[in-house]
């Protein structure tokens, strides 16, 4: 199984919710495991996502006070290119599960909440709806994505409304961020305090709907954000719980025999350890079913 990690991901961004050291964190619990390096996406990738104006402000550092505080990010050219980097290893992670055998991780990605033309909630790229339109240029073109992430796929939803070949499902804590949520193809949105066997019955009932959309290709958001300790979150997973989603992914990729991208996504847990737990078993999961 190919594993996509790049150094470059793990930038200053001063104090902030959003710890980008755990990409740094998780790699190092696979320290046997070989990784491949990513290429940054280029600005032709980017921009079957992404609208030129916004990519220009990106580019220069044209941000105003407002695109900023929307995207939760400090601008700086250091920051545009880690991001560029991991849209990079999304496209790189996806291109290798359409190889055999079939899976590939990426430790990074899964910035849902990016918009074509404003980044939103520390995503300032879309990496799987840039991923997917690559693929849909090389002939793949009916795509599914899993977004198991606490907080709904809004971004990705917007960008795909109008293509039926990509179907975005969506399952989170409904009274959270984003406030509004463009509808995607499925969205399940849950009661604050969903606990596991409430949130697996959900999602088992979900997946059935996802394969029969026949995708080539299947992309997984695997937040560790519905964890129950998680600062930005309001769902009651359990490790458990949560490992036991993965599970269920996995397996439902793997007996459809489609092609499955993992990306990482969100986790903002009060115990840095416990998100980087959290992820490491997404590829504890993903490696040992492979
Ligand atoms: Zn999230």
């Amino acid at each position: 199984m190919t594993i996509v990690y790049s150094p470059g991901y793990g930038i200053d961004i001063g104090p902030h919710v959003f710890p980008t050291q755990k990409y740094r964190l998780v790699r190092e619990c696979f320290a046997d495991q070989p990784t491949v390096d990513p290429e940054p996406a280029t600005w032709d990738q980017l921009a079957l996502v992404h609208t030129h104006e916004y990519l220009d402000k990106l580019r220069l550092g044209a941000m105003t006070a407002e695109d900023v505080r929307q995207l939760e990010l400090p601008w700086s050219a250091e920051m545009v290119e880690a991001f560029r980097l991991m849209v990079g290893g999304t496209i790189t992670a996806a291109e290798s599960a359409l190889r055999k055998p079939h899976s590939a991780i990426h430790i990074g990605g899964g910035l849902h909440h990016a918009f074509p033309n404003h980044g939103e909630g520390f995503c300032p790229f879309n990496d799987v709806a840039v991923a997917a339109r690559v693929l849909q240029q090389r002939g793949v073109e009916r795509i599914a994505i899993v977004d198991l992430d606490v907080h709904h796929g809004n971004g990705t939803a917007f960008i795909f409304e109008s293509d039926p070949r990509v179907f975005t499902f969506s399952m989170h804590q409904q009274h959270n961020y984003p406030m509004w949520k463009p509808r995607g193809t499925l969205d399940v949105g849950l009661a604050d305090g969903t606990h596991d066997a409430r949130y697996l019955e959900a999602l088992e009932r979900a997946l059935p709907r996802v394969l029969a959309h026949h995708p080539q290709c299947v992309f997984y958001l695997a937040g560790a954000d519905p964890y129950e300790d998680d600062q930005l979150g309001g769902l009651k997973l359990t490790k458990e719980g949560l490992r036991r989603r993965d599970r269920m992914v996995i397996d439902a990729a793997r007996d459809a025999n489609l092609p499955l991208v993992i990306t990482l996504a969100g986790g903002y847990a009060r115990r840095l350890e416990d998100t980087v737990a959290i992820h490491s078993a997404t590829i504890e999961e993903a490696l040992s079913r492979a």
